[in-house]
């Protein structure tokens, strides 16, 4: 019945006519790259001093602002939310929708646009820290280098390695492991190897499946700010080590989603699509906020939301806070449409994990999906029809297993009757509730990748092949 009163959709050209190629080649901010991280690692291992030294020293903010909000955090208890404290200090508007679970910040330095994301650490918290992680580009893993801390840290933190599972599977592509807390170590360089090769060999292996040449390590103090973003000549300790400092190394690595004069085709020729992280009704608009995964979106194009199929006309576009004419690949926008246009005003168009996309995009809204899915961690085998549920980007459902169709890799048995730890198959899935609005990763390497968690453990990951 639906689909009897539903009118075409009208599709709508920009508002200003812009010539985009040149718009992005010579536009100061566009060739300014914008890159996002997620700043993962175990409590107490120095992420909220890290952060705020690199707001200092990169000159965002000023030391008596630093103090002042690292003893508020304190006072309040905030333990590992000081980070958020602190960069609370310069979010120029919430614009990410970042209101309690992820916290975010955009800051600028001269070569580079950086949104910081904390990953909140406790165990309840994970489906938000998915949510964060998917919003980022790369991970920045903070390690406490202290002998014994590291190797207790690491070994028991659950949380730390979940977390780094999770952001390869959910499709970052670089780690950079900022060894930290060097200073009481002497700037000790086999303490740093050794560091390096026990994390080397847990990031490469099967169970979180990096390859070498996506992981870079980086020796720092962030509590003296050594290496950080400065870097003292003089310090014989350190002069063995010839890499980039931390804040150089933000600056300049290099990420597929880099916009240059060689990727600016292909950005304008793929689908666009936003996942929604957040939605609100304010003042007549609907305010819509995200992360653009792909394409570029402008002010006065038609975009249609999933899986409720609503065409709204783009009325206003922000990027950082600030107006735009239109946005691009890797930013984290806020779009807004008038409400008047909604006729249906009972439904709600747009929630958490909704995708947005142009008008005759391949992303589907589907009750089944076949996907090719890797598992670890595993005590018990997963059942056809046993419950889990599913993720992909920072949208969940409840799912199950439908059909076994090919046991890929790990140990073949005749019938196919569970899965277990290792084992990799193509399975056929179902959702419960609301259709998932999804992409194949033949489509979207982002969007068309799932993960799948069952009792609170984080089990299983893929990617979407066919629906
Ligand atoms: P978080 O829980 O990961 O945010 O960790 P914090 O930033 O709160 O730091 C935990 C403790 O480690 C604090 O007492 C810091 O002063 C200390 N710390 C952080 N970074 C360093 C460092 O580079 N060197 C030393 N010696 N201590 C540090």
């Amino acid at each position: 019945s639906e689909a009897a009163t539903k009118k075409p959709v009208k599709v709508t050209k920009p508002t200003k006519k812009l010539n985009l190629e040149h718009e992005l080649s010579t536009n100061k901010t566009y060739s300014k790259p914008h890159k996002s991280f997620v700043v993962i690692g175990h409590v107490d291992a120095g992420k909220s001093t890290l952060m705020g030294r690199m707001l200092l020293d990169f000159g965002i903010v000023d030391i008596k602002t630093v103090n002042k909000l690292v003893k508020e955090a304190e006072r309040a208890g905030k333990g590992s939310f000081a980070l958020a404290w602190v960069m609370d200090q310069t979010a120029e508007e919430r614009a990410h929708g970042v209101t309690v679970d992820i916290c975010a910040t955009d800051f600028e330095t001269e070569k580079t646009r950086f949104t910081a994301i904390d990953a909140p650490g406790h165990k309840d918290f994970v489906p938000q820290m998915i949510g964060g992680v998917s919003q980022a580009d790369f991970a920045l893993l903070v390690v406490d280098s202290i002998t014994g801390e590291f190797e207790a840290g690491f070994a028991m933190d659950g949380q730390t390695k979940e977390h780094t599972i999770l952001a390869k599977n959910l499709g970052i592509e670089r780690v950079c492991v900022a060894v930290n807390k060097m200073d009481k170590e002497n700037w000790d360089e086999l303490r740093f190897n050794s560091i390096k090769s026990q994390l080397l060999e847990y990031l490469t292996s099967d169970e979180v499946g990096f390859a070498a040449d996506q992981i870079d390590f980086v020796p720092i103090s962030g509590l003296t700010g050594e290496n950080v973003v400065k870097r003292n000549s003089s310090l014989e300790a350190l002069s063995w080590y010839k890499g980039p400092t931390l804040g150089e190394y933000l600056e300049t690595v290099k990420l597929s989603s880099d916009i240059n004069a060689d990727s600016i085709s292909q950005l304008l020729a793929e689908d666009f699509y936003l996942s929604v992280h957040d939605a609100i009704k304010d003042k007549g608009e609907i305010k819509v906020s995200g992360k653009i995964s792909s394409g570029v979106i402008q002010v006065g194009e038609t975009i249609v939301s999933a899986p409720n199929d609503v065409a709204l006309q783009v009325n206003g576009l922000k990027s950082a806070g600030k107006p735009v004419d239109f946005a691009v690949r890797g930013e984290l926008v806020q779009m807004s449409f008038k409400a008047s246009q909604i006729e249906n005003d009972t439904i709600e168009v747009f929630r958490i994990g909704d995708l947005v996309s142009k008008v005759g995009s391949p992303a589907k809204s589907v009750k089944k999906l076949t996907i090719a899915l890797h598992l670890f961690n595993m005590t018990k085998p997963l059942l056809v029809g046993s419950p889990f549920v599913l993720f992909r980007n920072n949208c969940q459902a409840p799912a199950r297993i439908t059909k076994l169709i090919e046991v890929t890799s790990g140990k073949k048995k005749k019938k196919l009757l569970h899965l277990v730890s290792k084992q990799t198959a193509i399975v056929e899935v179902e959702v419960e509730g609301n259709a998932l609005p999804v992409t194949k990763y033949s489509d979207n390497k982002i969007l068309g990748r799932v993960v799948i968690r069952r009792e609170g453990v984080t089990i299983g990951a893929g990617t979407v092949v066919d629906f």
